[in-house]
């Protein structure tokens, strides 16, 4: 089975990393910081009670070491009640640090031990550690400094363990702030590199479709785009391919088409040319001036169509990519002359002049003669087509700096051409909308042009705006 992501499924996979790394990185917070909590609630619960219960039993030793002698000395019934007290004190104080031991805290086993001596020493006096009479110390000396060395020792172990825990508070502190950092690292790696792995996904997809799509507007036709990711562009790039090949075989049908047509009309035509010639000529027999006008007429009409048949024959030939330029260095000078001289009188006929506008010398193209020469009469014979009768045509060129080429320049006082049409004038059988009912023409013109300057390695353009006329333009390789 194959595995299908498409747009949402990528950006939903790149959400989820996402989520895991965000919620990753708060685990590992919550569990340090729990941790944290725990450790800390344990000082302030345990560590922090017997440090200060062991600090008072201590004192109430000493002050119960003090009282005592004071008594056994002075006699005075205040001393044996603040020794009786300090006593309490004590007892009570130990009672607090016992009772600390539970399920979840444990204290040390030195509190334990010091009780059971603690709890000895009183059940060997009987129960009564002060006797109101006896003259000997009731808690012998060395045995009070036995208890406080041990309250030390426990002591000293409470905060070995303080310290520990603030150690390990320390390093779970540095652990969260780490993971957090690191989180936030990956997290802005993830977007980085997710981000620009989904724009590269869509993007380059994007582009393809693009060429693709621009490559149906120009004259070679669509071509198929290789996009072969899963998404949602495979399929519109599926899509796209099915309507170009569609589209190729429907103008090979066209092209097809128009070729047979062409080859089955020529030879009746050239027959239907031949005998009204002749009949003009006389040649069947004598005909009367009406006769010979509507011969005329039929002539006139037929070269048309015979022209028309012609130009659809080149840009078949054209299409199939069978134009063979031959390029030879040419002087543009009187090459131009020449070219103009021809047209003159189809100009003439409109009342319009053409008039060129070159220096005395420019450097030579490479050019085929023939095939330029097309292009020129193409264009001119558009300027007088769209030109009010009158009107001049003007030709000039130009070299750019370096003398690496030369172009011309042809322009009119017509119509001129809207913005939105300028670029599709070029394209074959294209013929403005204004125009199509009452001018002649089929719209190759411009199409053979384009074709046969893109073959000689130049370019070819127009400018031109509403009511200023046009000015067409094409770039050739000088030598
Ligand atoms: P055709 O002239 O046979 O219609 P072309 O390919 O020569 O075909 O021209 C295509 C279209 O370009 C024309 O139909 C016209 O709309 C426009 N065009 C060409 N030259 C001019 C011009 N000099 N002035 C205004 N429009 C023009």
């Amino acid at each position: 089975m194959k595995l299908k992501t498409g747009i949402t499924g990528k950006l939903f996979i790149w959400y989820s990393i996402f989520v895991l790394i965000f919620f990753g990185t708060v685990l590992v917070l919550y569990v340090n910081v729990h941790q944290m909590m725990r450790i800390s609630e344990d000082i302030m619960n345990k560590n922090y009670k017997i440090s200060s219960a062991s600090k008072r039993m201590i004192e109430s030793l000493l002050t119960m070491e003090e009282n005592e002698k004071k008594y056994l000395i002075l006699r005075k019934s205040d001393y044996l009640n603040y020794f009786i007290s300090a006593q309490k004190e004590f007892e009570e104080s130990f009672g607090d640090i016992l009772g600390l031991e539970s399920r979840e805290t444990k204290i040390s086993f030195k509190w334990k031990e010091m009780n059971k001596i603690y709890q000895q020493f009183v059940s060997a006096s009987g129960g009564v550690i002060v006797s109101n009479y006896s003259k000997k110390l009731w808690i012998p000396e060395a045995v009070i400094d036995e208890w406080i060395r041990k309250i030390s020792e426990a002591r000293s172990e409470n905060e070995l363990e303080v310290e520990q825990a603030n150690r390990e508070l320390n390093r779970r502190g540095q652990m969260a702030l780490r993971s957090g950092l690191v989180g936030l690292g990956i997290s802005i790696l993830v977007g980085l590199l997710g981000g620009r792995f989904l724009a590269h996904s869509m993007i380059r997809p994007l582009r393809e479709l693009l060429a693709g799509i621009r490559s149906i507007s120009k004259a070679r036709g669509s071509e198929p785009i290789h996009i072969r990711s899963k998404d949602e562009f495979g399929e519109v790039a599926r899509a796209y391919n099915e309507t170009a090949s569609r589209l190729k075989e429907e103008k090979r049908m066209r092209s097809d088409f128009i070729s047979m047509l062409s080859h089955e009309i020529r030879t009746p035509l050239t027959s239907i040319r031949e005998s009204v010639s002749l009949i003009r000529e006389g040649i069947m027999g004598e005909i009367n001036a009406r006769q010979g006008k509507f011969l005329e007429i039929a002539d006139l009409e037929i070269g048309r169509v015979c022209d028309l048949l012609n130009r659809l024959m080149e840009a078949l030939r054209l299409e199939s990519n069978t134009l063979k330029i031959q390029p030879v260095p040419l002087d543009p000078v009187p090459f131009v002359a020449g070219t103009l001289e021809q047209i003159r009188p189809a100009a003439a006929a409109k009342n319009n002049g053409v008039e060129a506008q070159l220096p005395d010398s420019l450097p030579h193209i490479m050019a085929d003669a023939e095939h330029l020469q097309r292009v020129f009469f193409n264009i001119i014979g558009n300027a007088i087509k769209f030109s009010a009768p009158g009107t001049n045509i003007f030709v000039r060129a130009e070299h750019d700096e370096r003398g690496k080429t030369l172009t011309f320049f042809i322009s009119d006082n017509g119509p001129g051409i809207p913005d939105e049409e300028q670029s599709f004038i070029f394209n074959k059988y294209y013929r403005a909308r204004g125009i199509r009912d009452h001018m002649d023409g089929v719209g190759l013109g411009l199409s053979i042009s384009k074709h046969i300057i893109e073959a000689h390695g130049g370019t070819i353009g127009v400018r031109s705006s509403v009511g200023e006329g046009s000015e067409f333009y094409f770039k050739l390789p000088a030598v």
